[in-house]
């Protein structure tokens, strides 16, 4: 009889979204005629640039003829997408890369879920809270997290709370982890890591040998000059850290799915003998085994991003997100909430009035507003009396939105 990962079951079913289609599925019984707005799930809603529409249609005649067809790719992604990749995103900001320190995937989520792999499960773990889920659960799955401990926590995460108290800065914790994982620009609460902070994070690890998972999904959102781009803008970072890119958002790729994910040479860690092992050797042995490639047609795609014609169609995507963002952000200050992020990432955290929990604020805007949020609590304990909304609905739902907010008693 086979045996189960028995870690799976420590994992509770994805209780957020689904609670939320619960509770939105009862509002529409009671409320058939009403128009939701939905700014809970953080999916972008338009379409690819045109550039990369016509990158796919020639990468797809390509494919059916003889002499241009193309197989199996290298698991690591094409040259053409990786040179340009180091070339646009990284050499114009004085970091150089070696072509196989970067390695081509279907999008963030797999490898910084994935990452694990390489990594002994008696790692200690730390995260800022509240979080992209994925982190956590992929180690529980990985046998790092321990046991869930009433207040929702795991025993062996160290969590790093991350609130308006702190202005969303994360504090060294006074455990030292193993592993950090770092978001930033960060989901779910849309605020940024100055060049000085993330500075302090990367000296930090240096000094206590920890590994920094760098998961720069936002990067593309960043409107102001001091909050860096790559986490190899900091001096010593290639020495400590992967960096996790991905076209999701930048560009629309939700669907079409590539991305990339950066393990420098330089990079080691430990085994039980004390050597020090490249990270960047094993993470290509586990990509060699378990992944084939990006499609393609995908690949050629990502590429069409960076032509001169896909740049500009890209940014004008960027700042119609940014414009949600700002209309958001400024309209619910003025009407008296606590507002956070929207300036250099596509979501908005807003805090609930005084004595509101998450979701009885979720409650409230849903049921008195129509607006779908996502509770704060959903993302972790500090997300307690938050509520995330995205600026990737449409810009006339997002306007509507703000003008039922306008005379909303809170
Ligand atoms: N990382 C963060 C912080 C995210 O919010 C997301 C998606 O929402 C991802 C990674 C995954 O993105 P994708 O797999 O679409 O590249």
């Amino acid at each position: 009889m086979a045996l189960v990962n028995e870690q799976f079951l420590k994992l509770s079913e994805s209780y957020l979204f689904s609670e939320i289609t619960k509770k939105v599925n009862a509002f529409k019984v009671i409320h058939p005629e009403a128009k939701v707005i939905r700014l809970g799930i953080g999916d972008v809603t338009l379409p690819l640039p045109e550039a990369v529409i016509d990158a796919l249609h020639k990468a797809v005649d390509e494919m059916s003829v003889s002499e241009t067809f193309k197989g199996y790719g290298p698991e690591q992604g094409y040259r053409f997408l990786i040179d340009t990749i180091i070339k646009h995103d990284y050499e114009t900001r004085g970091i150089s890369l070696d072509p196989d320190e970067v390695f081509i995937n279907d999008g963030a989520k797999s490898d910084t879920g994935n990452i694990g792999d390489i990594l002994s499960k008696d790692n200690r773990i730390a995260v800022t809270d509240p979080v992209y889920p994925v982190y956590i659960d992929s180690n529980v799955m990985g046998c790092r997290a321990g046991e869930k401990n009433e207040d929702g926590r795991w025993s062996n995460i160290v969590y790093i709370p991350c609130n308006a108290e702190n202005h969303f800065i994360p504090e060294l914790p006074e455990i030292r982890p193993d592993v950090i994982y770092l978001c930033y620009p960060n989901n779910p609460t849309g605020t940024a890591l100055s060049k000085k902070e993330l500075k302090k994070w990367v000296n930090y690890a240096i000094s206590n040998n920890i590994l920094i998972l760098f998961d720069a999904a936002y990067e593309a959102f960043i409107q102001e000059e001091d909050v860096p781009h790559s986490i190899y803008e900091i001096k010593g970072a290639k020495q400590v850290a992967i960096e996790f890119r991905s076209f999701s958002k930048t560009a629309g790729f939700t669907g079409l799915r590539c991305g990339y994910t950066v393990v420098p040479k330089e990079l080691k860690a430990f085994n039980f003998a004390g050597d020090k092992i490249s990270l960047n050797r094993l993470w290509n042995r586990r990509q060699s085994t378990k992944f084939n490639g990006t499609a393609y047609i995908v690949q050629r795609a990502a590429e069409a991003i960076y032509t001169p014609e896909g740049k500009v169609q890209t940014k004008v995507r960027i700042n119609y997100y940014m414009r949600n963002a700002k209309l958001l952000h400024d309209n619910l200050k003025s009407i008296g909430l606590e507002v956070f992020g929207g300036v250099n990432a596509p979501y908005i955290w807003v805090k609930a009035p005084k004595g509101i929990t998450s979701w009885k604020f979720f409650d409230r805007l849903l049921f008195e507003r129509h607006i779908i949020g996502t509770p704060g609590v959903g993302f972790g304990p500090s997300g307690e009396g938050y509520l995330r909304l995205t600026a990737f609905g449409k810009y006339e739902d997002t306007f509507e939105a703000i003008e039922r907010l306008k005379n909303w008693k809170i």
